[in-house]
């Protein structure tokens, strides 16, 4: 039994989600968790999840490598999640812009952080009022960034898909018992592997974070929820376990996660 963790459904061209789903269904996906871009990705993800109910966990947010929302929209974004009560639903895509700073960075603009972080901080505010899992975007020193928020609202799921980061980040990420999720870039990326090896297994996850496209064995493919088979069977070999063993925990380990 496998799932994706992290699967942006609505990056698929309309006319083809519903097929792309149910043939991850047939290949053995158990259920993806759809997460969203913004507002309108929020409403086709939600039609997603009650065409494919059980199968598909909406998780509603803004992206964070994208314009960060004004307090006007915010508020009529998390007014429309709070209205979903009684819904199964997580919370996400939401984090911090890492690749957005650097990019202004390198090009020598000024990038002014502050209004992704109010706006992560409503989200992680909103995902402790409601007591629902979170799926976050944030990597290498906006982790830490992110755990503070974390700490703070006492936020108990919390899920950092395609981690990447240090030492540091990562042990304060064990010790609260956060997840990361790990994407097909695991059979080619050393630094992915290294965390693959080393973070608890009870505490992983595997994704597509499709339509991303992969390089290595998966170039020139379009990425589908079944390549989370590929990951989990890596996984099991970079941590010399049985593949049905880490298939099972890795599967029990989503579905607690969002499921319950
Ligand atoms: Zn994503």
């Amino acid at each position: 039994m496998l799932y994706d963790a992290h699967l942006h459904a609505d990056g698929y061209p309309a006319e083809r989600r519903d097929e792309l789903l149910r043939q991850a269904f047939d290949a053995g996906v158990a259920g993806v968790v759809a997460v969203s871009m913004g507002a309108a990705s929020c409403e086709t993800n939600r039609l997603l999840a009650q065409r494919h109910p059980g199968r598909v966990m909406p998780a509603y947010g803004h992206h964070p490598e994208q314009p960060a929302l004004g307090e006007e929209e915010l508020s009529r974004l998390c007014a429309w999640i709070r209205d979903r009560a009684g819904e199964p639903f997580a919370i996400g895509e939401v984090g911090l812009p890492y690749y957005t700073r650097k990019e202004a960075e390198a090009k020598g603009e000024p990038f002014d952080e502050a209004p992704y972080v109010r706006q992560l901080e409503r989200f992680v505010a909103l995902a402790a009022e409601l007591g629902r899992p979170i799926a976050l975007h944030a990597v290498y020193e906006d982790a830490d960034k992110a755990l503070d928020l974390l700490e703070r609202y006492r936020v108990r799921k919390a899920h950092f898909h395609w981690f990447k980061g240090g030492e540091s980040a990562v042990r304060r990420m064990i010790r609260s018992g956060y997840f990361v999720s790990l994407t097909p870039d695991v059979l080619y990326e050393p630094e992915i592997r290294e965390l693959a090896a080393a973070y608890p297994l009870e505490l992983l996850m595997a994704e597509t974070d499709g339509p991303w496209p992969f390089e290595g064995p998966f170039a020139g493919r379009t990425t589908e929820p079944s390549m989370v088979g590929d990951v989990v069977r890596e996984i099991a070999s970079l941590r010399g376990l049985d593949v049905r063993e880490a298939e099972r925990t890795i599967a029990a380990n989503t579905r607690r996660f969002y499921w319950e």
